[in-house]
């Protein structure tokens, strides 16, 4: 059973002159509006069945009220995206905010201070999820980059407030990263890569029974290499975790795929001296930044047969030319493979997209960088098991 066929939604609550309190995901760097576009559908679903809407999130990591820290500023960005004016609430006493939120107008859109202004959000502090309840009459979680985290706000708040449903972005994360696992198209390719496999092990683990093919790229490749009895050189390798690597091969078996190429450097602010070698080759004194060029068109081709295309985590370091050849490579076959549903998650794999310009060419980018690392290894959310089960339970 999944935790996201279970799920209610939105769209069979009833909203009308009905204030919805919608945890959304703002905490947004300065100049990218993605995650602010991504709320959009929601609160515009939400307005035009005549609901009052009232948007909480957290932004950053302040201890208690900080102005640094202030939510003020997003309420300017959202309201030129909407077109419409958008009543900050700046107070963070929350029964003075439930007042407030009583005298919007129906369809006015609101957003309250940052939900770490609050004490005991972080917490999940019981009392504060009893006024946060108060927000709002209906209330929604659209905040899926969120929803790992038992917050008051994004968990406890659901115990005290129904209905509690998800929102749009929040139903098609789940709906995207839930049919991968759960009934993917086949072949169903997985690409993973990253820094450290010891991040990564737990979605490897859970991922290796339902693939048919996991191609292996990033530094963790490194301590694949190890394994192997392959000489690594300077590379970024976990040493502590070359056993696992090891029985991890014994098991998989011909599904994992590693690199049989690798761009080296003889150091990172070095680009002048990278090349490619094969991966018996790499020197001593140099280190791996990147997959190989043979091995960015090998698993090219294995994502141009595939159906269904999972990734996370970038081939290299992909922040520094060169070394971003790989992570490319993948990026645009996965673009180019418009007969497969290609799902991309993993904060700087959905950077490397964004970076290419293949953000709209994939069926889904994920917002949620931890939440759906955390969906992937097959652990439950826990601000999803707090919603509402749609009628008729799961399936
Ligand atoms: P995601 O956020 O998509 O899950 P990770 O956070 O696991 O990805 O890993 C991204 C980081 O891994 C990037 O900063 C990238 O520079 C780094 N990385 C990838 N390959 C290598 C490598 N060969 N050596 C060092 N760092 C690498
Ligand atoms: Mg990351």
């Amino acid at each position: 059973m999944s935790q996201t066929a279970s799920v209610r939604d939105l769209t069979d609550a009833d909203l009308r002159g009905r204030r919805a309190l919608v945890r959304v995901d703002f905490n947004v760097p300065e100049g990218d509006d993605t995650r602010i576009r991504a709320a959009l559908p929601t609160i515009e679903y939400l307005t035009s069945r005549g609901a009052t809407v009232v948007l909480m999130s957290h932004f950053g990591r302040p201890k208690g009220v900080d102005p640094r820290f202030s939510l003020r500023p997003v309420a300017d960005r959202l309201s030129k995206l909407v077109g419409r004016p958008v009543t900050f609430i700046s107070t963070t006493d929350l029964a003075a905010a439930a007042t407030a939120t009583r005298a919007l107008p129906a369809g006015a859109i609101a957003l309250l201070e940052n939900t770490r202004f609050w004490p005991g959000e972080e917490q999940n502090d019981d009392t504060l999820a009893r006024a946060i309840a108060q927000l709002g009459d209906v209330y929604v979680n659209d905040a899926f980059g969120a929803a790992h985290r038992a917050h008051a706000s994004t968990e406890g708040v659901a115990h005290h407030l129904h209905p509690a449903v998800a929102g749009l972005l929040m139903r098609r994360e789940l709906d995207y990263l839930d049919r991968a696992l759960a009934n993917p198209a086949r072949p169903f390719v997985a690409i993973l890569g990253g820094s450290k496999i010891s991040g990564k092990i737990d979605v490897v683990e859970a991922l290796l029974p339902k693939v048919d093919a996991m191609l292996i790229g990033g530094a963790m490749a490194c301590t694949f290499f190890r394994a192997m009895g392959l000489e690594v050189g300077r590379s970024l390798v976990e040493p502590d975790r070359v056993d696992m690597a090891k029985d991890l091969m014994a098991r998989a078996g011909t599904r994992i795929i590693l690199p049989h190429d690798a761009t080296v450097a003889r150091a990172i602010d070095d680009p002048g001296s990278a090349h490619a070698v094969k991966r018996d080759h790499i020197p001593a004194d140099q280190a791996m930044y990147d997959i190989g060029p043979d091995t960015a068109a090998s698993y090219g081709r294995a994502i141009a047969s595939a159906k269904t295309v999972l990734w996370n985590g970038p081939m290299g370091v992909f922040e520094k030319p060169p070394f971003d050849a790989g992570t490319l490579a993948v990026a645009r076959a996965m673009a180019a493979n418009r007969g497969a549903t290609t799902i991309v998650g993993g904060g700087d794999s959905a950077a490397a997209v964004a970076q290419a310009g293949l953000e709209s060419k994939m069926s889904h980018v994920s917002t949620g960088g931890g939440a759906s690392l955390e969906f992937l290894e097959g652990k439950t959310l826990p601000g999803v098991a707090a919603l509402d089960e749609a009628a008729g339970g799961a399936a």
